[in-house]
């Protein structure tokens, strides 16, 4: 049976079916060559030339994660804030692009920062608004409306296909980060995007130890070879033992993510009322702002992300944070152990994290332990 013919998840636990020819070993080999042989007649047949540019241990990695996305090319990246300030860099000074009001801190920051400085017109909307993209659009001008769903750290969805119709009349491109939801919950490009960017740090990588990211696009056009060519001559590339991990942790993303998802949709109905909680933010709940979009173009849940807004405000939060003993205090999230941060205190100034929210990242731990664990730390 041809392991591309099969569900998702059995093509991610099997990588693509992918067995060494040499050596028949049914793990991949790690390859650690910074350089490749030249032919004699002075050409490079075999396609490789230099590891910054482009790199074996790479192929399958990037071929799985085009699979379950179903695009036609992936690139990996040393971290998701690599793949994603490539995008950006393929676009030229003067490009007007669109991004959201609630997104990843740390490339908002970039976007108002470095690329703004650098040229580019970068312009922040309210994402679950379409008329507020719709309006933003500045046709022949805008080149790219960037968008995260849910979106850090409050999960605000954003409607993917609308964006993309709204973006492709205009004539710019849609990407989506798509961390959040990993392609076993969403593929944006079956929705009508264009790109697609990961932190594989995150869900993808699943074991909070390798910095990665990716990126997948819908066609190999010019805009993705221009996106090579940054990655190319900036040399953001993974090395191969990460690369190698990578792989082996998107090999059981599809247990991973569904339990992670069980977990955070019990964590939410549970504390949903809660005397301590203001307020649950998961777009699992029927109550959420974007729950029916949510529930059109998610499948199978709702992510393993939430926040918990503390009566009592950020004091209260912090300590709260501070009595837990089972979830790890820790920033990230999309791993394996359930984490808790005071999200505020990460973001700094400009931050849309209201100061009474603690983000979690939901784990793979049994949720009744999870539960209790916050139980007592709430206990005041
Ligand atoms: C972590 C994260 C990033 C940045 O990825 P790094 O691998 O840390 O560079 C971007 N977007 C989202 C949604 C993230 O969670």
């Amino acid at each position: 049976m041809d392991p591309k013919h099969v569900k998702p998840a059995s093509a991610a636990a099997q990588a693509l079916g992918w067995v060494d020819e040499k050596t028949r070993a049914i793990a991949p080999v790690i390859h650690t060559a910074t350089t490749y042989l030249r032919d004699e007649d002075n050409q490079y047949r075999s396609g490789r030339i230099y590891a910054r540019a482009d790199n074996p241990a790479f192929d399958q990695a990037e071929a799985l994660l085009a699979h379950l996305e179903l695009g036609a090319q992936a690139a990996l990246f040393s971290s998701g804030m690599a793949a994603a300030t490539a995008v950006f860099q393929a676009l030229a000074p003067g490009d007007h692009v669109v991004a959201p009001k609630v997104m990843y801190w740390a490339l908002r920051n970039w976007l108002l920062g470095f690329a703004s400085q650098w040229g580019l017109k970068v312009e922040l909307v309210d994402m679950a608004d379409l008329a507020a993209i719709r309006h933003a659009m500045q046709p022949g001008r805008t080149k790219l409306v960037w968008i995260e769903t849910p979106a850090n750290p409050t999960w605000v969805i954003t409607d993917i296909a609308a964006a993309a119709e709204i973006a492709h009349q205009a004539g710019a491109r849609l990407a989506v980060d798509s961390t959040t939801a990993s392609p076993v919950l969403t593929q944006p490009l079956a929705l009508g995007a264009d790109l697609v960017m990961h932190s594989a740090t995150k869900y993808l990588n699943g074991h909070s130890d390798v910095v990665a990211g990716a990126l997948v696009t819908a066609r190999d056009d010019e805009v993705w070879q221009r996106i090579k060519k940054v990655r190319a001559q900036l040399g953001g590339v993974p090395g191969s033992l990460d690369a190698w991990l990578l792989l082996r942790g998107m090999r059981t993303l599809f247990v991973r993510v569904p339990a992670a998802c069980r977990g955070a949709q019990r964590i939410a109905e549970h504390f949903t009322g809660h005397p301590r909680i203001e307020a649950v933010l998961y777009p699992g709940l029927p109550t959420a702002a974007g729950h029916a979009v949510a529930a059109r173009q998610m499948r199978g849940g709702f992510g393993g992300m939430l926040s918990l807004r503390i009566k009592g405000g950020e004091t209260a939060a912090i300590a709260t944070a501070a009595r837990v003993q089972l979830w790890q205090r820790a920033t990230s999230l999309g791993s394996v152990e359930s984490l808790i941060e005071h999200r505020a205190s990460i973001e700094g100034t400009g931050s849309p994290a209201p100061a009474d929210m603690l983000r979690l990242s939901t784990g793979i731990e049994d949720a009744g332990d999870l539960i209790a664990d916050l139980e007592q730390a709430l206990a005041v």
